[in-house]
């Protein structure tokens, strides 16, 4: 397992509450505030950490470029995608991509 398969697998095991905590943990690390595709609506829904919580709720239409690459969080857990608002989180499409 590389290491977000593993961060993954405790993940799951955390009831809900602890879950939130570990969420609230690394949302500070995440760059998408600092991102050209971050917008008004995004920060207004306070949306952050698209690579696991699942893309934007409609808030995000546009592709200007994309900061995952540089993100702790994106090196810390091993992330293999980017543009996570738009396209989806990396757990859905680790599996999309294993698929026949
Ligand atoms: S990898 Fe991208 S979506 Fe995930 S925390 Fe970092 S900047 Fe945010
Ligand atoms: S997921 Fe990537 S493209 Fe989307 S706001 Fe975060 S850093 Fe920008």
């Amino acid at each position: 397992m590389d290491r977000f398969e593993t961060f993954m697998a405790g993940y799951r095991d955390l009831g809900h509450g602890a879950r939130a905590d570990s969420l609230a943990d690394l949302a500070p690390e995440c760059r998408c505030p600092e991102c050209p595709t971050y917008n008004d609506c995004t920060e207004g829904a306070g949306e952050r950490l698209y690579c696991l919580v699942g893309r934007s709720f409609g808030c995000v239409t546009e592709d200007l470029g994309c900061v995952c690459p540089g993100c702790a969080v994106h090196r810390e857990l091993d992330l293999q995608y980017k543009d996570h608002c738009l396209k989806g989180p990396e757990a859905a499409r680790r599996y999309e991509r294993s698929l026949p």
